[in-house]
């Protein structure tokens, strides 16, 4: 019953395709720490492909630039409220 509902509850919307990376015809990059800075949130996670609107081919790309950044302390692993 609640697993319905849950289903019932969550809507597809489907965004029109406004990928960053293909618009300025970037590749991300681990350099650039203030472009991968907008796709962080604020606590350091990785912002998904469905609230973003990156491509696939550029996300899986956004993603290992990512974390090829935190690994040379570019960028935070997380990041803790105080
Ligand atoms: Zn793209």
């Amino acid at each position: 019953m609640a697993y319905k509902q849950r289903r019932q509850r969550r809507k597809i919307i489907r965004r029109p395709k406004d990928c960053f990376f293909c618009k300025q015809r970037l590749v991300p990059d681990y350099k650039e720490i203030d472009t991968l800075n907008h796709f962080v949130s604020d606590r350091g996670k990785i912002i998904g492909r469905m609230q973003s609107g990156i491509c696939q081919k550029h996300q899986k790309i956004l993603v290992k630039s990512i974390k090829r950044a935190r690994h040379l302390s570019l960028l935070p692993f997380i990041v803790r409220p105080s």
